[in-house]
């Protein structure tokens, strides 16, 4: 199988399983029990924070466990509304976020918001001006992504960030780094939320994290009950998970560079070979080196998924044909009808081979070459 859907989710790596083995056979201790089998658990699940911690570039302290990065999306919307709740009820967003943010607004609409979803540019650009420009005397919280995941572009979170004090000094700001998660320091990108997600990172799916940062007084609890998490996420902590995020990150980490090189080759290379095939033209400016958006122009996105998909070959029509419709984030784009219906994302992991890309584009050349284009 050649797996080039990276941004979807991620291989685990043995020794990330191994480690959450140990802890659901040898180390199940609930954190919050007395004896030393529990009282040794709380301290490594306070160390497994220190290594999420440092994936993230932030205080421990600062770093609360969910249980996914759409978890992560709705408390950070929320609790940066409560917070600001006599002060006003508007949102700014954009339209190309995930839809664990835009479906947070549509809910937060209906009990009284109002949001302001900002319009990419062609490429699926947005700037920190454009931004800034939407946030009123009564905007609550702005939420903006770090890397978009269908199109792998990234926006200017610490230009909106220093920005903000001037234009509201009580306004929150939110980002999703659910795609760019050990790419980033929270410290310098002076977000007041930053939501992260364990399974895009060669951890387990059903864990993530969520940095709160200094400004927000009194967070809301997300869960109320046993007191977990300093009294914000009751519920007794996925060890587990947790360990195998931790241990993900660490590994992460330790092969940053070689990574990030290994990455943006591997993308200079796929783009080369892709857009050497007729018809296809590259989608958006992204410039995330793991997200490669492309378009065969009028041919839909779905038949590749799928007939590259028989030959064992895993693509992402870029969450893009929902019942043959583009995706929001494709919608958003305005693209022409053709180039719109043809989108597909490749995404690369550590893991992925030059072979693998090869393959992919030989695959969708003979695609190209023997099916029909639509009408
Ligand atoms: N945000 C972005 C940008 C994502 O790509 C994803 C997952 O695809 C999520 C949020 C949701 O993360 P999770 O799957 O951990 O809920």
């Amino acid at each position: 199988m050649i797996y080039l859907d990276h941004a979807a989710t991620t291989p685990v790596p043995r020794a990330v399983a191994d480690a959450m083995i140990e802890v659901l056979t040898e180390q199940y201790g609930n954190p919050s029990s007395q004896y030393p089998l529990g009282a040794e658990m709380k301290k490594r699940v306070e160390g497994w924070r220190c290594a999420v911690a440092a994936a993230l570039d932030c205080p421990a302290e600062r770093l609360y466990f969910t249980s996914c990065g759409t978890e992560g999306d709705n408390w950070a919307l929320r609790a940066a509304a409560w917070q600001n709740r006599h002060a006003g009820k508007h949102i700014v967003t954009t339209a190309v976020e995930h839809s664990a943010v835009l479906e947070t607004c549509k809910q937060l609409e209906r009990e009284g918001c109002e949001v302001t979803y900002l319009a990419p540019d062609r490429d699926g650009t947005i700037t920190a001006a454009q931004v800034l420009e939407a946030v009123r005397p009564d905007t609550a919280a702005v939420s903006l992504m770090l890397v978009n995941n269908e199109l792998g572009t990234v926006y200017p979170v610490a230009e909106a960030a220093r920005g903000l004090p001037a234009r509201n000094p009580h306004t929150l700001l939110h980002t999703d780094a659910v795609q760019g998660l050990t790419t980033f320091s929270a410290r310098a990108l002076g977000a007041d939320f930053v939501s992260v997600s364990a399974h895009k990172i060669g951890g387990p799916k059903g864990c993530g994290a969520l940095y709160i940062g200094p400004r927000v007084k009194n967070p809301r609890p997300l869960l109320a009950g046993g007191g977990q998490e300093r009294g914000l996420r009751a519920g007794t902590e996925a060890t587990a998970q947790i360990a195998g995020f931790a241990r993900a990150a660490e590994l992460r980490l330790e092969r940053l560079e070689e990574d990030r090189a290994h990455l943006e080759a591997l993308r200079a290379y796929a783009r080369e070979k892709l857009l050497s095939i007729p018809d296809m033209v590259p989608v958006g400016a992204g410039t995330a080196p793991h997200i490669l958006s492309v378009s065969l122009a009028g041919w839909p996105s779905q038949n590749m998924v799928n007939d590259l998909g028989s030959q064992g070959i895993c693509i992402s029509a870029g969450s893009a044909c929902h019942q043959g419709k583009p995706s929001h984030v494709v919608a958003a784009l305005g693209l022409p009808k053709r180039v719109a219906a043809g989108v597909i994302r490749l995404s690369f992991g550590p893991e992925t081979t030059f072979e693998e890309i090869d393959a992919c584009a030989q695959a969708l050349r003979r695609h190209r070459d023997t099916r029909m284009p639509m009408l």
